[in-house]
């Protein structure tokens, strides 16, 4: 008998998944794993479901029909919108402080300067964050998500008004976060920039997935190859 290898450890599976806005269907009969130690891309064009199938992974919305799964533990998600979880009165610094509070780290200032550094808002730490530019308010919210030091990690583009170079380091700490054992799922908007990052691929078009599978046998020009995740 062969030794059983252990497969990767799955924290969201999702069952024939499905969505309708009234009487109009978003998605149909989507199935994939969001495993840990991957970053799973989900791509299409605008209106292809991408981030309501990201709220249903996360738990933020129902499947109709469907099922989703989840084994992560609790408290261990994070989620990264299209609308900051900012609170424009307090400092950089204190938003900090109170996210790392609400996920029980209690990150020190010394901790939270590290992070603000490291998206490039030390600075900044002592500005309240509604006089924020919206990049520097995404990155805010970037470091909110990275000081819960999540272990499963959605994003729904997150670079989206970043800059080149804060691009660059977003993609770095996602690399890191996998590294770390985190599953990552992220709406693209940057298929070529994100793609290399990714571990697996979910490609929605016309409400379904037409392409799940290994980041290595996507083919941007060969959309409709479907494929299992
Ligand atoms: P994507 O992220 O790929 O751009 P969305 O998931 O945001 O796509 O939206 C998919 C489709 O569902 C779009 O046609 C959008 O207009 C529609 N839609 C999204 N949210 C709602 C909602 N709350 N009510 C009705 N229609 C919605």
């Amino acid at each position: 008998m062969p030794a059983s290898i252990p497969g990767p450890r799955v924290l969201v599976r999702l069952g024939k998944v499905g969505k309708f806005y009234g009487e109009r269907p978003v998605l149909r009969g989507i199935e994939a794993e969001v495993r840990a130690a991957e970053v799973m891309l989900v791509v299409g064009k605008n209106g292809a479901g991408k981030s309501t199938l990201l709220r249903i992974m996360a738990g933020l919305a129902r499947p109709e029909p469907g099922q989703v799964e989840h084994f992560a533990e609790p408290g261990q998600a994070a989620f990264l919108g299209h609308r900051p979880f900012v609170y424009p009165r307090l400092t950089a610094d204190a938003n900090l402080a109170f996210w790392s509070r609400m996920h029980g780290r209690n990150l020190d200032r010394q901790a939270r300067m590290a992070l603000l550094e490291r998206v490039g808002l030390a600075d900044f730490a002592d500005e309240p964050a509604g006089v924020f530019s919206r990049g520097m308010t995404q990155r805010l919210d970037l470091a909110r998500v990275f000081a819960q030091a999540p272990g499963l990690l959605f994003l729904d583009e997150p670079a989206s008004g970043l800059d080149m170079a804060s691009a660059a380091l977003l993609r770095r700490e996602i690399a890191a976060l996998r590294s770390a054992g985190a599953g990552v799922v992220m709406v693209s908007h940057d298929v070529a920039g994100d793609l290399p990052l990714a571990d697996r691929v979910l490609h929605l078009a016309g409400t379904r997935a037409v392409f799940c599978g290994p980041a290595r046998e996507f083919d941007a020009g060969a959309f409709g190859a479907a494929g299992a995740c």
